[in-house]
């Protein structure tokens, strides 16, 4: 089954590094034009090193005006994955809601703003078009010390059915994926122990942690026509964490 997406033009947001960048590259690959938007110069110079052909934004998602102004002046995609997202995580009774509220600034309300923004381009333009919003597998099965988190992505999970209630009419498909830990700068600050490390492992059937192509894959296949029925899923990426 080949993928391609010739003639798309996609939006990754945190797109300097990890699954972001991954997915960026793979899209690339598949014929998409693509926007890289992260908020740290250094990663998108890199990117754009190694891909001249891929367009860099950089933009602080935490600022939901400054962000819809930049985005508005991107012109028109096709397709948007909401991948960017941060995590403090701590046991429940450390947690302070000033982080939660972080969390939920770029996880939850950024997703929504940058959707709104790309969505009414896609409505003027009677286009379609298509979702993928990264979530975790924190939203579907609880972990200890990840309160503030897991309560973003599952909102974030909510948004995502939402969405795609109100924008299948419109021909507009939204879509989450679930990952289990994937070995990238945000998971190794919570999962370099190899003690914890190995806790965990022995919870995921498969034995081990996912790579970021092994988000980057199914996000594709969301993305294109190939999942043209698909939609309003929150699909683990998990190794079999959330099915025992
Ligand atoms: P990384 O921290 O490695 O990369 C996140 C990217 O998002 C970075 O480029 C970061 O930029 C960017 N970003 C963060 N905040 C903002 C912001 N306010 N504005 C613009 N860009 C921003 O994360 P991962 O690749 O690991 O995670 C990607 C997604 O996958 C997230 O949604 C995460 O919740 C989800 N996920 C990850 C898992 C994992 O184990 N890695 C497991 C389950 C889900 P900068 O570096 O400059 O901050």
């Amino acid at each position: 089954m080949e993928i391609t997406f010739n003639g798309k033009r996609a939006l990754v947001t945190g797109a300097g590094k990890g699954i972001g960048r991954v997915i960026v590259i793979e899209l690339m690959k598949c014929g998409a034009q693509v926007v890289a938007l992260s908020r740290t110069q250094s990663d998108l110079d890199s990117l754009k090193a190694e891909y001249p052909q891929v367009e860099i934004v950089l933009c602080d998602l935490a600022d939901l005006q400054e962000s819809n102004k930049i985005i508005a002046g991107l012109g028109d995609f096709d397709l948007l994955v909401n991948n960017a997202a941060i995590a403090k995580c701590g046991s429940f009774l450390d947690t302070k809601c000033s982080d939660v509220a972080d969390m939920m600034n770029i996880n939850v309300n950024a997703v929504i703003n940058v959707s709104q923004v790309v969505v009414k381009s896609m409505i003027r333009r009677g286009v379609g078009g298509a979702i993928v919003n990264i979530s975790s597998q924190a939203s579907m099965a609880a972990l200890a010390d990840h309160v503030g988190y897991a309560a973003t992505k599952g909102a974030l999970d909510s948004a995502t059915r939402v969405m795609a209630c109100e924008l299948g009419p419109k021909n507009i498909r939204v879509n989450a994926v679930n990952p289990t830990v994937i070995t990238t700068d945000m998971s190794m600050a919570g999962w370099s122990d190899p003690a914890r490390a190995a806790w965990m492992k022995e919870r995921i059937p498969l034995g081990r942690f996912g790579d970021p192509i092994e988000v980057a894959q199914p996000v594709l296949f969301l993305l294109s026509d190939k999942a043209s029925m698909i939609n309003g899923t929150t699909i683990p990426i998990d190794g079999g964490f959330t099915a025992c």
